[in-house]
């Protein structure tokens, strides 16, 4: 049969070839290896939310939700933010549901900023973040977090704000650096942004993984960043569904308006019957209050398996990952390094250049320690037979 030339369109991101994490989990597929890249957890999710879902589909929610949300899971992402961090954002009018953090950062991203914007973001970065500020026409100029703490330099940041910046972009727990922003770093940014127009947009899916007992700085704390921020959160990460794609963007009115102008059109509304379980389930707040606990203690075990590996670990604040350098195995590149683990070792990880625009390599791997156990034990298992080998 023979087939019509297909038209090759003009690439609108050209530097983009497929995102790090699919790439590692065909990988990880292919080479049948215990796979702590990719960031999902590998254990189930409570049997109580999946009866709530169950629950909502019989009872009738099977149909377009409002728009921004479901009232009564707005309710309770708003009732859910002022008892942590004591800020009170109207569900009417300043809290709105995502298809995910990624869906709720792209969205904010294309309505907050265009051509002739400059929008900073620190690095190593999540992966998404570069290509969505590129697809609104807007500049992305990248400010480098200081290795190997990974910390935001803010004399650095000083120096890259210019007239045209309308958008500071932070993650807090950081992915992929670990790192937690200190009540110090806020007063930074509340310092920077002052008497600007910049916007913050603040991915803190990571809020309810945060270890030794540092508390999480989100930015819905503090009334003068809150009152020019969107604050993200992933119920996704939370309640370790990260198929389900549902997050949100807290923001104040005038915010959230725009948000929503975008939102509209880009998925309209988010899938009911999560909406309806997610609801119910958050009403508790002993849903989330045993999060610390029980990734630092997964934390510890992985820290503790790998101490009799040659790899150096970072030190981890925060987040469900931990980092490693491999400087006493090897001096290839991280992306040659983590794809030869696979391969030789059976474990796949992600090489942290994959977060960085402009080839910085400081030789380190990123490992997720949302996994079981045993998991857990298995990878680190094999990664002392290399050190053997
Ligand atoms: N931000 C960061 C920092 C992430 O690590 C991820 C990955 N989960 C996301 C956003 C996307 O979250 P979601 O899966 O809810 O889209
Ligand atoms: N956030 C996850 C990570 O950092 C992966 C998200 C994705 O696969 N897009 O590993």
């Amino acid at each position: 049969m023979q087939t019509a030339p297909g038209v090759a369109p003009a690439s609108r991101l050209p530097a983009s070839g497929t995102t790090i994490f699919s790439v590692m989990s065909a990988l990880a597929r292919e080479h049948g290896a215990v796979n702590l890249g990719q960031g999902f957890p590998d254990y189930p999710i409570d049997p109580a939310l999946i009866d709530l879902v169950t629950a909502a589909m019989k009872a009738g929610h099977n149909q377009y939700p409002l728009m921004p949300g479901v009232m009564a899971l707005r309710e309770a992402i708003a009732a859910k933010v002022e008892r942590l961090y004591g800020r009170a954002y109207d569900p009417e009018s300043e809290v709105t549901v995502t298809s995910g953090a990624t869906q709720a950062i792209f969205t904010a991203i294309q309505a907050l900023v265009g051509p002739g914007d400059e929008a900073i973001v620190f690095e190593p970065a999540y992966d998404s973040y570069v290509p969505a500020i590129r697809l609104a026409g807007a500049t992305p100029v990248t400010v480098p977090l200081a290795f190997p703490g990974y910390r935001v330099d803010w004399a650095a940041v000083r120096r890259a704000v210019t007239p045209r910046t309308r958008l500071i972009l932070v993650n807090t727990p950081n992915n992929p650096g670990t790192s937690v922003l200190s009540a110090g770093d806020c007063a930074e940014l509340e310092a920077v942004t002052r008497a600007t127009p910049i916007v913050v947009v603040s991915d803190e899916v990571y809020e309810h993984m945060v270890f030794d007992g540092r508390r999480h700085e989100s930015l819905a704390r503090r009334p003068e960043l809150a009152s020019r921020s969107v604050v993200i959160g992933s119920f996704g990460k939370t309640f370790h569904a990260t198929g389900w794609k549902v997050g949100c963007a807290l923001a104040p009115r005038a915010i959230t308006e725009e948000i929503r102008r975008v939102h509209q059109f880009t998925v309209f509304a988010v899938s009911s019957p999560m909406q309806h379980a997610l609801a119910a389930f958050l009403a508790e707040p002993s849903r989330y209050e045993g999060l610390p606990a029980f990734f630092q203690k997964k934390r510890d075990l992985l820290r503790e398996a790998l101490a009799g590996t040659p790899l150096e670990l970072l030190p981890c604040e925060g987040a469900y990952f931990q980092l490693a350098r491999y400087s006493r195995v090897s001096d290839e590149p991280a992306a040659a390094f983590a794809e030869r683990l696979v391969r030789e070792v059976g474990v796949a990880t992600i090489p942290l250049s994959a977060f960085h625009q402009d080839g910085t390599d400081h030789r380190v791997i990123r490992f997720c320690f949302a996994k079981k156990e045993e998991t857990l034990l298995a990878a680190a298992e094999r990664l002392r037979r290399l050190a053997a080998g």
